[in-house]
Protein backbone atom coordinates (compact mmCIF):
# COMPACT_ATOMS: atom_id res chain seq x y z
CA UNK A 1 0.00 0.00 0.00
CA UNK A 2 1.39 3.82 -0.98
CA UNK A 3 2.53 5.63 2.13
CA UNK A 4 -0.15 8.26 3.40
CA UNK A 5 0.22 11.77 4.08
CA UNK A 6 -0.16 11.31 7.55
CA UNK A 7 2.41 8.42 7.43
CA UNK A 8 5.32 10.84 5.38
CA UNK A 9 4.79 13.65 7.56
CA UNK A 10 5.83 11.41 10.52
CA UNK A 11 9.03 10.20 8.53
CA UNK A 12 11.77 12.35 8.78
CA UNK A 13 13.24 13.99 5.87
CA UNK A 14 15.59 16.10 4.42
CA UNK A 15 15.25 19.93 2.23
CA UNK A 16 17.87 21.47 0.20
CA UNK A 17 15.85 24.06 -1.94
CA UNK A 18 13.50 26.09 -0.19
CA UNK A 19 13.04 30.31 -0.44
CA UNK A 20 12.56 31.57 2.43
CA UNK A 21 10.63 34.53 0.74
CA UNK A 22 8.57 31.87 -1.15
CA UNK A 23 7.60 30.35 2.02
CA UNK A 24 5.59 32.76 4.24
CA UNK A 25 2.50 31.91 6.31
CA UNK A 26 -0.16 34.27 4.59
CA UNK A 27 -1.68 35.08 8.03
CA UNK A 28 2.14 36.77 8.47
CA UNK A 29 2.28 38.80 5.58
CA UNK A 30 -1.08 40.71 6.31
CA UNK A 31 0.64 41.46 10.20
CA UNK A 32 4.06 42.70 8.20
CA UNK A 33 2.43 44.57 5.76
CA UNK A 34 0.13 46.07 8.43
CA UNK A 35 3.03 47.28 10.64
CA UNK A 36 5.17 48.59 8.02
CA UNK A 37 2.20 50.45 6.23
CA UNK A 38 2.54 48.18 2.74
CA UNK A 39 -0.49 48.87 1.23
CA UNK A 40 -0.42 46.75 -1.86
CA UNK A 41 -1.57 43.09 -0.86
CA UNK A 42 -3.93 41.84 -3.20
CA UNK A 43 -6.12 41.34 0.14
CA UNK A 44 -5.53 41.66 3.39
CA UNK A 45 -7.55 38.34 4.12
CA UNK A 46 -5.32 35.45 5.08
CA UNK A 47 -6.95 32.80 3.07
CA UNK A 48 -7.87 34.98 -0.03
CA UNK A 49 -4.13 36.08 0.10
CA UNK A 50 -2.94 32.44 0.30
CA UNK A 51 -5.26 31.49 -2.56
CA UNK A 52 -4.29 34.73 -4.86
CA UNK A 53 -0.71 33.97 -4.38
CA UNK A 54 -0.61 29.97 -5.23
CA UNK A 55 -3.61 30.97 -8.15
CA UNK A 56 -1.01 33.81 -9.34
CA UNK A 57 1.76 31.04 -9.67
CA UNK A 58 0.05 28.13 -11.76
CA UNK A 59 0.29 30.45 -15.34
CA UNK A 60 2.84 28.78 -17.11
CA UNK A 61 6.37 30.98 -17.04
CA UNK A 62 8.62 31.41 -14.59
CA UNK A 63 8.66 35.13 -15.21
CA UNK A 64 4.78 35.37 -13.85
CA UNK A 65 5.77 32.60 -11.11
CA UNK A 66 8.28 35.14 -9.59
CA UNK A 67 5.34 37.78 -9.53
CA UNK A 68 4.02 37.21 -6.12
CA UNK A 69 7.57 37.46 -4.34
CA UNK A 70 6.85 40.94 -4.97
CA UNK A 71 4.67 41.43 -1.64
CA UNK A 72 6.56 38.52 0.12
CA UNK A 73 9.76 41.03 0.22
CA UNK A 74 7.93 43.88 0.77
CA UNK A 75 7.26 42.80 3.99
CA UNK A 76 11.05 41.52 4.78
CA UNK A 77 12.53 44.39 5.47
CA UNK A 78 13.31 45.01 8.51
CA UNK A 79 15.79 42.66 11.30
CA UNK A 80 12.21 42.10 13.19
CA UNK A 81 10.72 40.88 10.41
CA UNK A 82 13.22 38.88 9.15
CA UNK A 83 13.81 37.03 12.43
CA UNK A 84 9.92 36.60 12.73
CA UNK A 85 10.03 35.03 9.20
CA UNK A 86 12.67 32.73 9.56
CA UNK A 87 11.93 31.48 13.04
CA UNK A 88 8.29 30.45 11.54
CA UNK A 89 10.22 29.12 8.78
CA UNK A 90 11.82 26.62 10.83
CA UNK A 91 8.64 25.59 13.14
CA UNK A 92 6.74 24.92 9.58
CA UNK A 93 9.32 23.05 8.45
CA UNK A 94 10.32 21.18 11.93
CA UNK A 95 5.58 20.44 12.15
CA UNK A 96 6.41 19.03 8.43
CA UNK A 97 8.72 16.47 10.14
CA UNK A 98 11.76 17.86 8.55
CA UNK A 99 14.95 17.28 10.32
CA UNK A 100 17.59 19.15 8.11
CA UNK A 101 17.08 21.69 5.80
CA UNK A 102 19.19 24.45 3.78
CA UNK A 103 16.89 27.36 3.05
CA UNK A 104 17.81 30.13 0.53
CA UNK A 105 17.29 33.69 0.47
CA UNK A 106 19.03 36.80 -1.33
CA UNK A 107 20.66 39.67 1.31
CA UNK A 108 20.39 42.02 -1.64
CA UNK A 109 16.30 42.25 -1.57
CA UNK A 110 15.98 42.79 1.76
CA UNK A 111 17.60 46.69 1.97
CA UNK A 112 14.72 48.57 1.05
CA UNK A 113 14.42 49.63 4.80
CA UNK A 114 18.02 50.56 5.15
CA UNK A 115 19.56 47.24 6.66
CA UNK A 116 22.98 46.37 5.67
CA UNK A 117 24.07 42.70 3.95
CA UNK A 118 25.38 41.31 7.28
CA UNK A 119 21.90 42.53 9.33
CA UNK A 120 20.06 40.47 6.85
CA UNK A 121 21.96 37.58 7.37
CA UNK A 122 22.21 38.20 11.11
CA UNK A 123 18.10 38.08 11.41
CA UNK A 124 17.72 35.55 9.18
CA UNK A 125 19.77 33.27 11.05
CA UNK A 126 18.83 34.80 14.74
CA UNK A 127 15.53 33.27 13.32
CA UNK A 128 16.34 30.22 12.10
CA UNK A 129 18.23 29.58 15.80
CA UNK A 130 14.82 30.44 17.58
CA UNK A 131 12.68 28.59 15.74
CA UNK A 132 14.72 25.10 15.59
CA UNK A 133 15.47 25.55 19.17
CA UNK A 134 12.03 25.54 19.93
CA UNK A 135 11.16 22.89 17.54
CA UNK A 136 13.61 20.66 18.91
CA UNK A 137 11.46 19.76 22.31
CA UNK A 138 8.76 17.61 20.17
CA UNK A 139 10.12 15.64 17.35
CA UNK A 140 13.55 14.35 16.08
CA UNK A 141 15.10 18.69 15.88
CA UNK A 142 15.42 20.23 13.15
CA UNK A 143 18.58 21.82 11.70
CA UNK A 144 18.47 24.52 9.55
CA UNK A 145 21.21 26.14 7.44
CA UNK A 146 20.75 28.98 5.00
CA UNK A 147 22.37 29.39 1.70
CA UNK A 148 22.75 32.62 0.24
CA UNK A 149 21.24 33.64 -3.16
CA UNK A 150 22.47 36.34 -5.59
CA UNK A 151 20.25 37.69 -8.34
CA UNK A 152 21.30 36.35 -11.97
CA UNK A 153 20.34 39.60 -13.09
CA UNK A 154 22.44 42.06 -10.96
CA UNK A 155 25.51 42.81 -10.84
CA UNK A 156 26.00 41.76 -6.64
CA UNK A 157 27.34 38.53 -7.07
CA UNK A 158 30.60 38.74 -6.04
CA UNK A 159 29.95 40.47 -2.56
CA UNK A 160 27.14 37.82 -1.87
CA UNK A 161 29.56 35.17 -2.27
CA UNK A 162 32.01 36.76 0.05
CA UNK A 163 29.17 37.00 2.47
CA UNK A 164 28.15 33.97 2.72
CA UNK A 165 32.05 33.23 2.76
CA UNK A 166 31.73 35.18 6.31
CA UNK A 167 29.28 33.63 7.95
CA UNK A 168 30.53 30.06 6.78
CA UNK A 169 31.02 29.31 10.78
CA UNK A 170 27.40 30.71 11.66
CA UNK A 171 24.99 28.72 9.78
CA UNK A 172 25.38 29.42 5.90
CA UNK A 173 26.34 26.68 3.91
CA UNK A 174 26.46 27.31 0.50
CA UNK A 175 26.31 29.95 -2.57
CA UNK A 176 23.64 30.08 -4.82
CA UNK A 177 22.52 32.23 -7.92
CA UNK A 178 18.51 32.51 -8.88
CA UNK A 179 16.42 34.27 -10.74
CA UNK A 180 15.29 34.93 -14.59
CA UNK A 181 17.22 32.30 -16.62
CA UNK A 182 16.89 32.99 -19.90
CA UNK A 183 19.93 35.56 -21.14
CA UNK A 184 20.94 35.34 -17.92
CA UNK A 185 23.88 32.43 -18.01
CA UNK A 186 25.56 31.78 -14.62
CA UNK A 187 29.56 32.19 -16.21
CA UNK A 188 28.48 36.03 -16.16
CA UNK A 189 29.33 35.58 -12.13
CA UNK A 190 32.36 33.52 -12.95
CA UNK A 191 34.13 35.93 -10.22
CA UNK A 192 31.87 34.82 -7.50
CA UNK A 193 32.05 31.60 -8.07
CA UNK A 194 35.71 31.40 -8.35
CA UNK A 195 36.23 33.16 -4.80
CA UNK A 196 33.72 30.27 -3.60
CA UNK A 197 35.63 27.94 -4.70
CA UNK A 198 38.94 29.25 -3.79
CA UNK A 199 37.40 29.58 0.10
CA UNK A 200 36.68 25.97 -0.14
CA UNK A 201 32.93 26.73 0.02
CA UNK A 202 29.73 25.22 -1.50
CA UNK A 203 27.80 25.77 -4.64
CA UNK A 204 24.26 25.50 -6.21
CA UNK A 205 23.40 27.06 -8.79
CA UNK A 206 19.60 27.07 -10.46
CA UNK A 207 19.98 25.86 -14.01
CA UNK A 208 18.60 23.82 -16.51
CA UNK A 209 14.52 24.95 -15.23
CA UNK A 210 13.25 27.41 -17.72
CA UNK A 211 16.71 27.11 -19.89
CA UNK A 212 18.68 24.06 -21.25
CA UNK A 213 21.18 21.91 -21.46
CA UNK A 214 23.78 24.80 -22.01
CA UNK A 215 23.19 26.38 -18.65
CA UNK A 216 23.52 23.53 -16.48
CA UNK A 217 26.54 22.66 -18.33
CA UNK A 218 27.99 26.14 -17.40
CA UNK A 219 26.77 25.36 -14.10
CA UNK A 220 28.83 22.07 -13.19
CA UNK A 221 31.74 22.68 -16.15
CA UNK A 222 32.46 26.79 -15.61
CA UNK A 223 31.28 27.76 -12.34
CA UNK A 224 31.80 24.96 -10.12
CA UNK A 225 28.26 23.84 -8.97
CA UNK A 226 28.54 20.85 -6.67
CA UNK A 227 24.70 20.35 -7.18
CA UNK A 228 22.07 21.53 -9.43
CA UNK A 229 18.77 23.68 -8.25
CA UNK A 230 16.44 21.95 -10.42
CA UNK A 231 18.70 20.74 -13.38
CA UNK A 232 15.40 19.11 -15.22
CA UNK A 233 16.08 19.91 -18.21
CA UNK A 234 19.40 17.46 -18.63
CA UNK A 235 16.61 15.20 -19.68
CA UNK A 236 17.26 16.97 -23.09
CA UNK A 237 20.58 15.17 -22.73
CA UNK A 238 18.66 11.71 -22.75
CA UNK A 239 17.10 9.38 -25.99
CA UNK A 240 14.55 6.67 -24.24
CA UNK A 241 13.75 4.31 -26.95
CA UNK A 242 10.11 3.06 -27.61
CA UNK A 243 11.25 0.03 -25.50
CA UNK A 244 11.91 2.37 -22.58
CA UNK A 245 15.73 1.74 -22.66
CA UNK A 246 17.52 5.27 -22.25
CA UNK A 247 20.80 6.51 -23.66
CA UNK A 248 22.69 9.53 -21.89
CA UNK A 249 24.44 11.99 -23.98
CA UNK A 250 27.93 12.90 -22.64
CA UNK A 251 26.90 16.17 -20.06
CA UNK A 252 24.03 13.65 -18.94
CA UNK A 253 26.70 10.92 -18.06
CA UNK A 254 28.91 13.44 -16.27
CA UNK A 255 26.14 14.51 -14.07
CA UNK A 256 25.38 10.86 -13.18
CA UNK A 257 28.46 9.64 -12.84
CA UNK A 258 29.31 12.24 -10.83
CA UNK A 259 26.57 12.06 -8.40
CA UNK A 260 25.82 15.63 -9.31
CA UNK A 261 22.41 16.07 -7.00
CA UNK A 262 19.56 17.44 -8.78
CA UNK A 263 17.52 19.23 -6.16
CA UNK A 264 14.03 18.91 -7.89
CA UNK A 265 10.93 20.40 -7.40
CA UNK A 266 7.97 19.03 -9.12
CA UNK A 267 5.19 20.94 -8.05
CA UNK A 268 6.54 24.41 -9.31
CA UNK A 269 7.95 22.88 -12.17
CA UNK A 270 4.47 22.01 -13.13
CA UNK A 271 3.21 25.98 -12.20
CA UNK A 272 6.52 27.19 -14.85
CA UNK A 273 5.46 25.04 -17.19
CA UNK A 274 8.54 22.89 -17.52
CA UNK A 275 5.84 19.54 -17.25
CA UNK A 276 2.40 19.07 -17.76
CA UNK A 277 1.54 17.32 -14.75
CA UNK A 278 3.37 15.37 -11.79
CA UNK A 279 3.14 12.24 -13.71
CA UNK A 280 4.64 13.92 -16.51
CA UNK A 281 7.93 14.91 -14.65
CA UNK A 282 11.00 13.96 -15.33
CA UNK A 283 11.87 13.09 -12.02
CA UNK A 284 10.09 9.76 -12.96
CA UNK A 285 13.09 8.66 -15.51
CA UNK A 286 15.57 10.70 -13.77
CA UNK A 287 14.80 8.44 -10.62
CA UNK A 288 14.91 5.44 -12.78
CA UNK A 289 17.89 5.85 -14.14
CA UNK A 290 19.57 6.51 -10.77
CA UNK A 291 20.68 10.16 -10.93
CA UNK A 292 21.12 11.74 -7.55
CA UNK A 293 17.91 12.53 -7.31
CA UNK A 294 16.24 14.64 -4.36
CA UNK A 295 12.81 16.30 -4.06
CA UNK A 296 12.27 19.79 -2.80
CA UNK A 297 9.04 22.61 -1.91
CA UNK A 298 10.81 25.37 -3.67
CA UNK A 299 8.10 27.79 -2.62
CA UNK A 300 5.70 26.39 -0.19
CA UNK A 301 3.41 29.44 -0.50
CA UNK A 302 3.28 29.85 -4.25
CA UNK A 303 3.43 26.85 -4.75
CA UNK A 304 0.80 25.21 -2.52
CA UNK A 305 3.33 22.65 -0.94
CA UNK A 306 5.02 20.71 1.93
CA UNK A 307 7.89 18.51 1.54
CA UNK A 308 5.30 15.31 2.52
CA UNK A 309 2.53 16.85 0.24
CA UNK A 310 5.22 16.53 -2.51
CA UNK A 311 6.50 13.21 -1.76
CA UNK A 312 3.46 12.03 -1.02
CA UNK A 313 2.21 13.32 -4.94
CA UNK A 314 5.16 11.34 -6.29
CA UNK A 315 4.17 8.62 -4.33
CA UNK A 316 0.79 8.80 -6.10
CA UNK A 317 2.05 9.22 -9.85
CA UNK A 318 4.63 7.12 -9.80
CA UNK A 319 3.46 4.42 -6.94
CA UNK A 320 6.60 5.31 -5.02
CA UNK A 321 6.96 2.68 -2.11
CA UNK A 322 8.61 3.25 1.59
CA UNK A 323 12.11 2.11 -0.61
CA UNK A 324 11.86 5.10 -2.69
CA UNK A 325 10.77 7.77 -0.14
CA UNK A 326 14.03 6.67 2.15
CA UNK A 327 16.08 6.80 -1.08
CA UNK A 328 15.42 10.22 -1.88
CA UNK A 329 15.53 11.31 1.87
CA UNK A 330 19.17 9.81 2.04
CA UNK A 331 19.64 11.31 -1.43
CA UNK A 332 19.23 14.53 0.22
CA UNK A 333 21.20 14.16 3.85
CA UNK A 334 24.55 13.00 1.41
CA UNK A 335 24.45 16.06 -0.58
CA UNK A 336 23.42 18.36 2.15
CA UNK A 337 26.41 21.25 2.47
CA UNK A 338 26.60 20.54 6.22
CA UNK A 339 30.13 18.54 6.98
CA UNK A 340 30.74 14.65 6.46
CA UNK A 341 30.14 13.76 10.36
CA UNK A 342 27.08 15.95 10.64
CA UNK A 343 25.57 14.28 7.53
CA UNK A 344 26.44 10.92 8.79
CA UNK A 345 25.14 11.61 12.13
CA UNK A 346 21.68 12.37 10.78
CA UNK A 347 21.22 9.36 8.29
CA UNK A 348 22.44 6.95 10.72
CA UNK A 349 20.92 8.07 13.75
CA UNK A 350 17.93 9.57 12.50
CA UNK A 351 16.72 8.73 9.19
CA UNK A 352 17.88 4.91 8.91
CA UNK A 353 16.68 3.53 11.93
CA UNK A 354 13.24 5.26 11.51
CA UNK A 355 12.53 3.90 8.71
CA UNK A 356 14.26 0.47 10.08
CA UNK A 357 11.04 0.40 12.45
CA UNK A 358 8.40 1.88 9.45
CA UNK A 359 9.54 -0.98 7.37
CA UNK A 360 10.27 -3.77 10.02
CA UNK A 361 7.36 -6.77 9.75
CA UNK A 362 4.46 -6.29 12.74
CA UNK A 363 5.25 -9.45 14.12
CA UNK A 364 7.01 -10.17 17.06
CA UNK A 365 10.76 -9.05 17.20
CA UNK A 366 13.62 -11.29 16.56
CA UNK A 367 15.88 -11.86 19.79
ZN1 LIG B 1 14.39 27.81 -6.53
Amino acid sequence: MSPTLDQIRAVPKVLLHDHLDGGLRPATIVELAREVGYHDLPSTDPEILRRSMTGAARRGHLELYLEPFRHTVAVMQTAEALTRVAAECAADLAADGIVYAEVRFAPELHLDRGLTLDQVVQAVLDGFRQGSAEAGGAGAGLTVRALLTAMRTTARSLEIAELAVRYRDQGVVGFDIAGAEAGWPPSRHLDAFEYVQRENFHITIHAGEAFGLPSIWEAVQFCGAERLGHGVRIVDDITVAPDGTAELGPLATYVRDRRIPLEMCPTSNVQTGVAATIGDHPIGLLRRLLFRVTVNTDNRLMSGVTLSSELHGLAEAFGYGWADIRWLTINAMKSAFAHFDERLEIINSVIKPAFAELTAPAAPQRT
